[in-house]
């Protein structure tokens, strides 16, 4: 076994020598650390949400010095959920990793979102606590022209990570809907409703699941 570490460390060394690892975004050789598939620049331009955050949304405060504590959202009208974070803001290499993903197909781009969950910085989400993985369902035409699921995908990354149960079939789209970002809030909305069917068996989940499509909604029209 541990002949084979040691022939396993000479192959990728020599590898490595002869190919060396780019960074996946922009091609420098200077990546951010050994390894790691992007480089300095490309992980810099990062913007991982830090503290403080809304306890309940996630949503950044602009204020350093306070902390975390409810939005004025949250507070006028409480969620139905207790925790949403994100990893990061949509703009600068995370804006491409996740193009690249989701329109170009690059599945390389998968094994970034397990280093940068990694380096994730308000991670305050107890994943051993949860009892299941729920990924957003796509409609199967759009099943059919994009070929995969990108939530199934990121939600295997996290079922390996965290050791979680991942059920894919418990929420179904029923109704093709627009794309979201091409329609103003109101619409969107619309949109959304009836647009999901949740499995009989967790039925109870229902508005909670719908709540939180719902914000997440929001949140792309931010
Ligand atoms: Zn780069
Ligand atoms: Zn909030």
């Amino acid at each position: 076994m541990q002949m084979k570490a040691t022939w396993y460390k000479v192959i990728s060394s020599a590898l490595n020598f002869l190919f060396p690892p780019i960074c996946l975004l922009c091609g420098s050789k200077d990546l951010y650390q050994a390894g790691c598939l992007i480089c300095k620049d490309c992980f810099n331009s990062i913007s991982f949400i830090s503290h403080p955050v809304c306890v309940r949304c996630g949503k950044p405060f602009l204020t350093e010095t306070t902390r975390n504590h409810v939005c004025g959202n949250c507070l006028t009208q409480e969620p139905s959920f207790n925790l949403v974070r994100a990893l990061g803001r949509y703009e600068g290499a995370l804006e491409t990793i996740i193009h690249n993903f989701k329109y170009k197909q690059k599945f390389s781009m998968v094994n970034l979102f397990n280093f940068l969950l990694d380096n994730m910085q308000n991670h305050e989400i107890t994943f051993a606590s949860y009892d299941l993985l729920i990924p957003v369902p796509l409609h199967r035409s759009r099943l059919r022209q994009r070929g995969f699921n990108q939530s199934v995908i990121l939600g295997n990354i996290l079922k390996k990570k965290y050791q979680m149960s991942l059920q894919p079939k418990v929420l179904q789209r029923i109704v093709s809907t627009h794309p979201q970002v091409t329609l103003p809030v109101k619409a969107r909305k619309i949109n959304m409703r009836n647009a999901f069917k949740v499995k009989k068996s967790h039925n109870r989940l229902k508005e909670k699941l719908f709540s939180f499509l719902m914000m997440c909604t929001q949140r792309e029209q931010r």
